[in-house]
Formats: C-alpha cells, structure tokens, sequence
C-alpha cells in the first residue's frame, strides 16, 4: 500500500546524494511500503550500522517459506 501523504512530503531529486538517499530509504521503509529498498541503499545501511527494516513481504504471513518452517527449525542453506 502507498502513503501518497508521505511521497506527496518527502520527494528524493535525481541528484540527491548517498546520504539523503539512505535517509530518505530508511523513511520510507517506515513509512510506506510501496517498494522494496534497493540492494544498494540495504548493504550501505548495514555498512554504517544502521538499523535496516525487515521487508514487510517477507514476513510470515505473506511469505510461504516462513510459513512452512517448522518452529525451532533453522532454515537450511548450502
Ligand atoms: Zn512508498
């Protein structure tokens, strides 16, 4: 769902910079949930340390995978 309020407040120029891009990700992922944070900005926050929202579509509900998961159960990976 988008927060046409939100947009409508925080408009990112073209030529904005990492910094104001990063915030503006961050803000957004907040706020509003109509796109995903580019990889990019993701490993940039998590370079700096800043705390990075989860992507809400992951989730369980929505996400069959975690869904499936047994409780206690650590997912495999190869
Ligand atoms: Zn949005």
């Amino acid at each position: 769902m988008i927060n046409r309020e939100w947009h409508a407040a925080h408009k990112l120029g073209r030529n904005a910079s990492l910094d104001d891009r990063l915030a503006w990700h961050l803000d957004h992922a907040a706020n509003c949930d109509c796109r995903e944070m580019p990889l990019a900005i993701r490993r940039e926050a998590e370079a700096r340390g800043l705390p990075v929202p989860r992507l809400r579509r992951l989730q369980a509900d929505t996400c069959p995978t975690a869904a499936t998961w047994p409780p206690g159960t650590p997912p495999v990976r190869h």
